[in-house]
């Protein structure tokens, strides 16, 4: 039987050999600068955040002293009014109202709050809606112990996605959305290259997750998509409730190229 290499005499001076290579090259490996996986450009832009105000690079649409940010549906001036308390309030059958600016990719914000006198049923009771591009619905309903069905309850994307969970608070107390949307993408024989995509949180909670739009909402039949500007005005709705409004503004994002690439 042959003897372990290990334990000849050529095989004690292979093995140390070995090791005496291996060991520093292993050490070698282990030691890449840190430097390599730094990167120091572009240097993020600096804003201010403040707790109680909205961050610096914003577009403020809504701060409780005008409604100069907003158009009636009908064209014309905003119909809706400025309460006593800054908020802005839906004129119940006055129409949407929609900005005079148009967005295509942003962060929004905004605060709203449902009458403390509950009236109706499901939704019927404090019903309106943000609708990103104009075409694009996240609802707005008070949705505190009021059943409806579960894609069309507050911070469902209407007749798509029902919220992740009910993070309702009672009526006639402030909520807050934060959206974050991005636009459809179309090729030039105007097939969809990419949808829209919506994330969003209510009262600081995630309920909607990068989910994919099927197309504008509608409210009878299949969404489907039909090209339109890149860019559109952000509408509230009027759904005949005086639902109210503070605190809304909005950032517009830039896709790094190759996110906007892929779907
Ligand atoms: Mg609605």
């Amino acid at each position: 039987m042959p003897r372990p290499l290990v334990n000849t005499r050529l095989g004690r001076f292979i093995f140390p050999a070995l090791l005496a290579f291996a060991l520093p090259l292993s050490t070698f490996a282990q030691k890449a600068d840190p430097k390599d996986t730094e990167q120091w450009t572009p240097v993020p832009p600096i804003i201010s955040a403040p707790a109680d105000a909205p961050p610096s690079d914003a577009i403020v649409l809504f701060d409780g002293s005008s409604l100069a940010q907003w158009r009636s549906e009908k064209e014309g001036p905003c119909p809706w009014k400025i309460t006593a308390a800054k908020a802005m309030q839906v004129a119940p059958h006055s129409g949407d109202i929609h900005t005079q600016r148009a967005f295509g990719d942003i962060q929004l914000h905004l605060e709203w709050r449902t009458p403390s006198q509950v009236e109706g049923h499901g939704q019927e009771r404090g019903n309106s809606g943000v609708f990103l591009m104009g075409l694009y619905e996240l609802q707005i309903l008070d949705s505190y112990d009021n059943t409806t069905y579960v894609n069309g309850q507050a911070a469902s994307i209407y007749k798509q996605s029902a919220p992740l969970v009910n993070a309702s608070r009672p009526p006639g107390t402030w909520q807050s959305y934060d959206i974050i949307f991005f636009a459809p993408r179309f090729a030039a024989d105007g097939t969809v290259q990419s949808p829209a995509h919506m994330t969003a949180f209510h009262n600081g909670i995630l309920v909607q997750y990068d989910f994919p739009l099927l197309g504008p909402t509608l409210y009878v039949g299949q969404p489907h998509y039909q090209v339109h500007a890149p860019k559109r005005p952000l509408e509230l709705q009027d759904h005949g409730n005086p639902v109210e409004f503070r605190n809304i503004w909005v950032r517009e994002l830039v896709r790094a190229k190759a996110q906007a690439q892929s779907p």
